[in-house]
């Protein structure tokens, strides 16, 4: 048992709320045992990324960003034992550039190309007593501007946030924690395209937070076996090792194998 979950107190992250929802036996790996899934190159060029906007607010420049990538990259690579081929490497320097030129642009056009005090914050406070649990609630703030919260979204294709995400909720507590008011909005920066959204929050993102925790409460105290979600196998970190790992077959697959299984049986029929 990990540090996060013992004595009846327990320290969660928003990522281990994803692990929850998207499998049980995913998150019981990581957060019980403490086996870290395997990184893969796509979170490497997240990670790279991120520290690159991380210290954008020290000197603003576009250039600088650009050149520094391929060496960091590089490197982020062999700290996660990532290998890649050629075409790939080529592949995501170009979509660097168009990122980072994206960013830079949104921040130049919203007049952001200024010092800002408060980049990656960690925090870690807490929460409330849940069944007799005492949650904390941890994770890192990307920045803090304008009394808002904001993060930086680097995947590469999707540009939409489910209003049921609880980070943006998790991150306005930590901030009230800290300064004793939530925040004026938070804010999502999709990087791949440039934009911006600001996340609806309400009354329902609160209470889906508190259910998403009660799930989890539930299941440590109840301590039964944790479910298997076999739909989640196909980008799981943990799929070398998992017992329970079950490729996902793709429709085209699919179809594929039925014609196959079909001329089989019709040849043996006509043999027999
Ligand atoms: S390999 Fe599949 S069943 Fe195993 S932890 Fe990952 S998603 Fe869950």
């Amino acid at each position: 048992m990990t540090n996060n979950w013992q004595n009846n107190v327990l320290t969660i992250h928003n990522s281990d709320l994803g692990k929850f929802k998207e499998c049980e036996v995913l998150f019981n790996e990581a957060f019980i045992n403490g086996m870290r899934p395997s990184a893969n190159k796509y979170t490497v060029f997240g990670n790279t990324i991120h520290t690159l906007l991380e210290n954008f607010y020290d000197h603003f420049s576009l250039a600088k960003m650009l050149n520094e990538f391929p060496t960091l990259f590089e490197s982020y690579l062999l700290k996660y034992n990532v290998t890649i081929t050629f075409k790939e490497k080529i592949n995501f320097l170009t979509e660097a550039r168009e990122m980072l030129t994206n960013f830079y642009n949104l921040e130049s056009s919203r007049g952001r190309l200024k010092f800002v005090k408060d980049r990656e914050i960690q925090f870690n406070f807490p929460y409330k007593k849940i069944k007799d649990v005492d949650v904390i609630l941890g994770g890192t703030i990307d920045k803090i501007s304008d009394n808002s919260v904001w993060d930086y979204k680097t995947n590469r294709r999707k540009y939409t946030i489910d209003p049921s995400d609880s980070q943006m909720v998790i991150y306005s507590l930590a901030y009230k924690n800290m300064n004793g008011i939530l925040p004026e909005k938070g804010v999502f920066v999709f990087v791949k395209n440039g934009s911006e959204y600001v996340f609806p929050m309400n009354d329902y993102s609160f209470q889906n937070l508190d259910d998403k925790l009660n799930k989890v409460v539930d299941f440590l105290v109840s301590k039964r076996d944790p479910i298997p979600n076999l739909e989640s196998c196909g980008r799981c970190g943990l799929r070398q090792t998992c017992k329970h790992y079950k490729p996902v077959m793709k429709p085209r697959a699919k179809v594929g194998r039925l014609y196959i299984n079909t001329m089989r049986d019709r040849l043996e029929n006509s043999i027999l």
